[in-house]
């Protein structure tokens, strides 16, 4: 199946350190892909350089189609109600879809006449993701959505997540350091290591490979 995020031989050097060198890796259509890595291992490099926020100094990263990024402190704005982020997206997006993103939050018993800055960690994660869905991107790339939260919170952030991709073809690409909230969900795994990658591929057959997916150290 065609990727629809593919780095080919990607270096990025911050002054003079190298956070990434010499990265290869596809991830192909309808694929959740989990990257995993230890601190510094340079998943953010990665995800900015996939989404065009950095230039890289080496190779390339293309992304076929509409890419949505959420970065790890998820930004919104705090003086906004939710409706009024629903509503700034739709001056900004032709795609957007506000309706449906209202009626997933109302399911998810997010109020949409609350302010940003009264959210809970959880609602705040919910809100980010879900206007990040309703530009109807065909890649979403979230920065460790998952980081901060409880595990009720985890649980209903990925089953967002799941819902969008069983419902239409959207390929993900996320980073966490909760390697086990990945395994039931995810179907690609990229692990990378001190800027080098260690692993890219369907995690059923790195499993077969005899991999023991046990969390970002051990995997590497
Ligand atoms: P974490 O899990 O801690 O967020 P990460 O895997 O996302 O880490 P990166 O944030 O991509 O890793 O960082 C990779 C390396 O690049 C690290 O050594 C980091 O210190 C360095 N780095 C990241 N951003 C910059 C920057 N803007 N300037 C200089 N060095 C940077």
């Amino acid at each position: 199946m065609r990727p629809v995020f593919e780095v080919t031989g990607l270096g990025v050097r911050y002054r003079r350190s190298w956070a990434l060198r010499d990265c290869s890796l596809a991830v192909p259509a309808g694929r959740v892909a989990a990257l995993v890595g230890p601190n510094g291992a340079g998943k953010t490099t990665l995800m900015h350089a996939a989404v065009g926020l950095l230039r890289p100094t080496r190779g390339q990263a293309r992304v076929s189609g509409e890419v949505a990024f959420v970065a790890q402190d998820k930004p919104l704005y705090d003086s906004f109600t939710v409706a009024e982020m629903l509503s700034f997206g739709r001056r900004m997006n032709d795609r957007w879809d506000g309706e449906a993103a209202a009626d997933r939050l109302g399911r998810l018993g997010v109020a949409l006449d609350r302010k940003v800055s009264r959210l809970s960690g959880g609602q705040r994660a919910q809100v980010a993701i879900t206007m990040a869905l309703a530009g109807r991107p065909d890649l979403l790339v979230l920065d460790e959505p998952l980081a901060n939260l409880d595990p009720l919170a985890r649980h209903d952030v990925m089953r967002t997540i799941m819902a969008e991709v069983a419902n239409r073809e959207l390929t993900v690409l996320l980073s966490s350091h909760v390697v086990s909230d990945l395994e039931e969900t995810c179907d690609w795994l990229v692990v990378l290591n001190g800027g080098r990658l260690q692993v890219s591929g369907d995690i059923e057959e790195l499993l077969d490979g005899h991999l023991v997916l046990t969390g970002p150290e051990e995997a590497s």
